[in-house]
């Protein structure tokens, strides 16, 4: 039988069984707050970016103690890849490689075609990995590229007693059951999203978003 576990999510599963039995532990749940990232990585990433332009390029950085050592380009099999990045499952299951190895999943990176680098409500209703930094490269100014990381957490959801979000919600361009509201904090933002369910109950989450150093060098 052919059991996967992912990245740990709380109160989930931190290791994997593979094929053969071997119990692959995963080590990703400890979080950095800076992140080492080699020029040659850095670059792939700006390549890839380009290269798949104007749709967003993703993919997972392994390493080890905030230090990235490599790279697992990802294809991007989102529906609509102008917008939304979805990392392939092939890719994800790299994951196994790299724990092997002792190494943990250190960040997911994608791509802003066309926007700054920081997460947008369709990025914060997607974090599923609290313990990873979420890359994010912007070809906002293609000669420029920038790139910041992230901390996204999501709190857990419930239900509102509500017919409609909140009246300062913003409906998720692309999306007809999802609302934003992007709030400023101390340290970061958070945002607030509300999701309608198929038996038209209305979910309201909390993702938080704190900014991790990225340091491009070698
Ligand atoms: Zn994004």
């Amino acid at each position: 039988m052919r059991r996967y576990y992912y990245a740990a999510r709380p109160g989930k599963k931190r290791s994997a069984i593979t094929d053969n039995g071997n119990v692959v532990k995963f080590m990703d749940r400890a979080t950095v707050k800076r992140l080492s990232l080699p020029k040659d990585l850095y670059n792939a990433i700006v390549t890839q970016a380009h290269a798949v332009y104007p749709e967003e390029a993703c993919g997972l950085v392994a390493g080890r103690d905030g230090r990235a050592t490599s790279l697992y380009q990802a294809s991007n099999v989102a529906e609509d890849r102008r917008r939304y990045y979805v990392v392939d499952p092939q890719t994800l299951l790299r994951q196994i490689d790299f724990a092997k190895r002792g190494e943990m999943l250190l960040a997911i990176y994608h791509s802003h075609p066309l926007s700054s680098p920081v997460p947008s409500a369709t990025d914060a209703a997607g974090a599923y990995y609290p313990a990873a930094v979420y890359l994010i490269v912007s070809l906002a100014n293609p000669t420029q590229p920038a790139v910041r990381g992230w901390h996204l957490r999501r709190m857990g959801a419930w239900p509102v007693q509500a017919l409609f979000p909140a009246a300062e919600a913003v409906r998720v361009r692309g999306r007809d059951n999802l609302w934003a509201r992007r709030v400023a904090t101390g340290d970061g933002m958070r945002y607030i999203l509300w999701r309608r369910d198929r038996h038209n109950i209305l979910w309201q989450q909390v993702v938080t978003v704190q900014e991790v150093v990225v340091v491009v060098g070698d």
